[in-house]
């Protein structure tokens, strides 16, 4: 029988599990527990760790009921995982500073579990397809354009941590010095320009009106000035930032997912293209971009995926 594993991609609002054969989910759960709201009102370490291990021990019986045999669990969350299974902080969810919350997830319900950060599971979720079709890669750069803008390397085939497990926080890169305020108390980040709050800025700018990303995506499709020059910018700043990654991190290999992947007709060509003007010229045609496999299962298959390859090494 093969080994099945458990993917649970955690979010401020919802959590989502699936039980994964390889890379083909078998079954899946999804709950819509805020535990945003619900680690605030806890308002002190002990009760909010409680909460989470109950969420996640919750949805794990839940899928054993159909999968009894689960070999090894994947979880991603949103925060700062170090080496060690630690999570030293989620700047999402309230009063989980320095919870190790990898050995009391292994504890409580006597499966491996192996935790890390959401964006590092989605870009490990990427290079597993990658590898499908050049089993020699070893390296990877993941960007999720999403609420915010994350970020996550794959490096020698593993996720890179960094020593507090902040690595790779390239929303937070200064693109415009003195530019639009951003919730981390600097000015000009990324993330305030290639994120979906960052489109609808952008936006909001020229015409003076509040647009969802698939109604700004749909009037780019139709040509509309505002909405061109929004993905313009979008794809400005977050190609001569992949350009300053790439100087540093030297990889060959960029996917875009998170829910605005879904508008990269109205951004790729332009993102590929400042990338490239970006680079250091002889480097130029070294480095391949491309939209991820784009559905929204990238984080649960991504923690699915590494679960199987760290336990069962
Ligand atoms: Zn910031």
């Amino acid at each position: 029988m093969s080994s099945l594993y458990l993917g649970v991609d955690v979010g401020g609002t919802n959590l989502r599990f699936g039980v994964f054969d390889a890379a083909q989910c078998i079954a899946s759960y999804r709950t819509a527990m805020n535990l945003r709201e619900r680690c605030a009102q806890a308002g002190e370490a002990a009760a909010a760790q409680q909460l989470v291990l109950e969420a996640l021990a919750g949805g794990y019986h839940r899928l054993r009921q159909q999968c009894p045999q689960i070999d090894g669990i994947g979880v991603a969350f949103p925060g700062f995982v170090t080496a060690d299974g630690v999570l030293r902080q989620s700047p999402n969810i309230p009063h989980l500073e320095d919870f190790a919350l990898e050995s009391a997830l292994t504890e409580a319900l006597q499966v491996p579990v192996v935790l890390e950060n959401d964006a590092n599971a989605a870009a490990f979720g990427e290079f597993w397809s990658l590898r499908q079709e050049r089993p020699d890669a070893t390296s990877l750069i993941y960007v999720g354009l999403g609420t915010g803008v994350g970020g996550g390397w794959i490096q020698g085939g593993r996720p890179w941590r960094g020593e507090d497990g902040a690595a790779m926080e390239i929303g937070h890169l200064t693109v415009v010095p003195g530019g639009r305020r951003c919730g981390c108390g600097n000015q000009g980040c990324l993330e305030q320009y290639a994120s979906a709050q960052g489109l609808i800025s952008s936006y909001l700018e020229t015409t003076g009106m509040n647009a969802d990303p698939k109604i700004i995506a749909q009037l780019a499709q139709d040509e509309n000035p505002a909405a061109l020059r929004a993905f313009q910018t979008l794809a400005e700043h977050l190609g001569q930032a992949l350009a300053h990654v790439i100087k540093v991190l030297d990889c060959r290999q960029i996917r875009v997912g998170g829910g605005l992947s879904a508008a990269w007709d109205c951004f790729g060509e332009e993102l590929r293209t400042q990338l490239r003007s970006n680079m250091i010229p002889a480097l130029q045609d070294t480095v391949e971009i491309a939209a991820g496999n784009g559905d929204d299962e990238a984080g649960v298959r991504g923690a699915a995926l590494l679960a199987r390859e760290v336990l069962s090494a």
